[in-house]
């Protein structure tokens, strides 16, 4: 059934082998892969729990991590949740994440009170803003950041586990090692104030880890968050190809389903598409159009690489994306797949999307 989208497992594994070489073998760091790209697809995250050199497995959705808690445990990794907690689903926060990020006092009482209650101790990261102004304790906020250690070193049932940032995701902003070695500075800080050792000191996701290339991962940070660098082989902070890796891991493919000649202009008054976006079209003359079963519910067409380098991406409506196949050397009929890699974009709704099949190779 199409449209599907093909993992291969094989691919993501060397993928896995190649980011811990850098991240572990090179970085000297601990190794968390994050599955939320995928929607902790099942098949991926057993690869992933089995992997010798992944430390932590990690997601954004509790949901996710309740799927596969069980197992990452029996397997000897732990699980951490990496959005901070919501207050209405801290009973499964505590059950199936052994760590959670967490920047706000009232969120951390009630996860002290629910592991009382299950007789746990849950670890706690406390997530410092270093100016991606996303979640996090803002870094000029001192008193504010010592606090909240503080609390969560008072509160019996956690454990303060440790510190993190999180760049690049919202504002964009690059890890760099002066901002980087900012948190390193923040972890020796609480140290020697409550005399405590941090476990870890996590230096972001897939935009950090061209650092270690070039030799300028700060000291203190000993631990990296990988989804895209994982997934799809991007260092995230320059756009560039990480060594050992591939972007075609995962392939999606749909069929057409119409396939004639049209003006590439449309014809009568101009209002706004079904998106209430006002499209410009560019005159091509009469092309090739080709309409595959797929949308913009099932996936992001800004984020899709046709394999068919002649194929070009036209549009979409909910269902249907249109395509400019009239340069292409192959003769397309009505009923042929066209398949594409995926970017962050693309791959996230896809591994969504009820309607997509997913294969395995
Ligand atoms: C999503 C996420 C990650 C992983 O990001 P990638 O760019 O896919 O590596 C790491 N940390 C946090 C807090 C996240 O939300």
């Amino acid at each position: 059934m199409y449209p599907k989208l093909t993992i291969d497992i094989q691919k993501l594994k060397s993928n896995l082998d190649g980011v811990a070489r850098i991240t572990k073998d090179q970085g000297g760091c601990s190794l968390m892969i994050v599955t939320k790209g995928l929607c902790a697809d099942p098949v991926m995250t057993e690869m992933v729990t089995r992997h010798p050199a992944v430390d932590f497995l990690a997601d954004s959705r509790i949901k996710n991590i309740a799927s596969y808690a069980d197992s990452a445990r029996k397997a000897g990794k732990q699980t951490l949740l990496l959005r901070l907690p919501m207050a209405c689903e801290i009973e499964e926060v505590v059950k199936y994440a052994d760590i959670s990020f967490n920047s706000e006092p009232e969120t951390l009482r009630l996860l002290d009170a629910e592991a009382a209650k299950q007789e746990a101790t849950h670890k706690v990261v406390l997530m410092i803003d270093l100016g991606d102004l996303r979640e996090g304790i803002f870094f000029e906020n001192e008193q504010d950041i010592y606090d909240t250690a503080e609390l969560i070193l008072s509160l019996k049932n956690l454990e303060l586990y440790g510190i993190a940032v999180n760049l690049t995701c919202y504002g964009a902003i690059i890890p760099k090692n002066d901002n980087l070695s900012q948190l390193g500075e923040w972890a020796e800080k609480i140290e020697k104030k409550f005399n405590i050792k941090l476990q870890m000191v996590s230096g972001g996701n897939s935009s950090s880890i061209y650092l270690i290339g070039k030799g300028e991962l700060p000291e203190k940070i000993n631990n990296l968050r990988l989804g895209e660098a994982f997934l799809l082989g991007n260092d995230t902070a320059y756009g560039s190809k990480l060594p050992g890796t591939t972007d075609d891991a995962l392939i999606l493919e749909a069929q057409i389903i119409e396939l004639k000649e049209k003006p590439s202009l449309p014809i009568g008054e101009v209002g706004v598409d079904a998106f209430g976006q006002k499209p410009y079209y560019e005159d091509r003359g009469i092309i090739q159009r080709a309409i595959i079963g797929i949308g913009q519910q099932d996936t992001d067409i800004g984020s899709m690489e046709p394999l068919d380098g002649q194929v070009d991406i036209l549009g979409a409506s909910s269902d249907h994306m249109i395509l400019d196949v009239s340069k292409c050397g192959k003769a397309y009929k009505v009923g042929d797949i066209v398949a594409f890699k995926v970017g962050y974009g693309g791959m996230l709704k896809t591994a969504t999307s009820p309607y997509v099949e997913k294969a395995y190779r």
